[in-house]
């Protein structure tokens, strides 16, 4: 069995008895793959263990593998694909042609022109807004004052589908601040997918946060080092 397949396997396994801990349903916490950085073959691996959900960050890479997996014999199963890191203006049509979903929303005029510039016969995009939840000034994200306004601009554009939130936990020495920061995330969650009967995502957690993510309603936990270990 190869590394990946192994930890894959290990992951779900972490998932499952965090969701038991925590008394989450056993399928209500998803796993996406962040392949950022790693080859095509290394999402093949983990592609042949059942995993179809996988996230990018750097919009040029990612393409370049979008489209050779779409050469590959994957598509009777295609890959979704995430988008998950900082998105510039410039490079909103090439997102639009080739995600699934793009979960680093931080401003509406992203927002619209991946709405504008989504092609016609592809469904519409998936987004999540991401939310700054440490408020830090040097992270991404809109914060907990300004994301209803976000919501309600976001949810009247036509080609984008808003699903739910994204945020990055911060380094804290204090688990107790983590926590806070994820029930704050949590309420806001909950209030956003009561105005939003299309909610239902809340992306928290990645390889070192999982289990507190589980605790506070993560619904989908993106796990790089974990699986494909780490990134140079
Ligand atoms: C890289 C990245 C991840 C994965 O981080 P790991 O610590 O490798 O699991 C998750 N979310 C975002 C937004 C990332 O940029």
């Amino acid at each position: 069995m190869s590394s990946i397949t192994k930890q894959i396997q290990f992951v779900k396994s972490q998932i499952a008895d965090y969701c038991q801990q925590y008394h989450r349903e056993p399928h209500a916490v998803q796993l996406l793959a962040v392949s950022k950085t790693k080859p095509l073959s290394d999402i093949a691996e983990a592609y042949a263990c059942g995993q179809r959900h996988f996230a990018e960050n750097y919009v040029q890479e990612a393409v370049e593998k979008i489209q050779q997996a779409q050469l590959s014999d994957w598509q009777n199963e295609p890959i979704q694909w995430f988008f998950i890191g900082p998105l510039q203006s410039n490079k909103t049509r090439l997102v639009a042609q080739h995600f699934d979903w793009v979960q680093s929303i931080e401003r509406l005029k992203i927002a619209q022109r991946l709405s504008d510039q989504r092609p016609e016969e592809m469904p519409a995009l998936q987004i999540c807004l991401q939310i700054n939840i440490s408020q830090e000034a040097n992270k991404s994200g809109t914060d907990f004052e300004h994301v209803f306004e976000l919501a309600q601009e976001v949810s009247k554009l036509p080609r984008i589908q808003l699903r739910g939130l994204m945020a990055i936990a911060q380094k804290f020495d204090d688990p107790q601040l983590l926590d806070e920061s994820f029930s704050r995330l949590q309420q806001c969650f909950d209030q956003l997918s009561q105005l939003y009967p299309n909610i239902d995502t809340l992306s928290l957690g990645m390889s070192g946060d999982m289990g507190a993510a589980i605790a506070h309603g993560s619904t989908m936990v993106r796990i790089g080092s974990a699986i494909f270990g780490a990134r140079n």
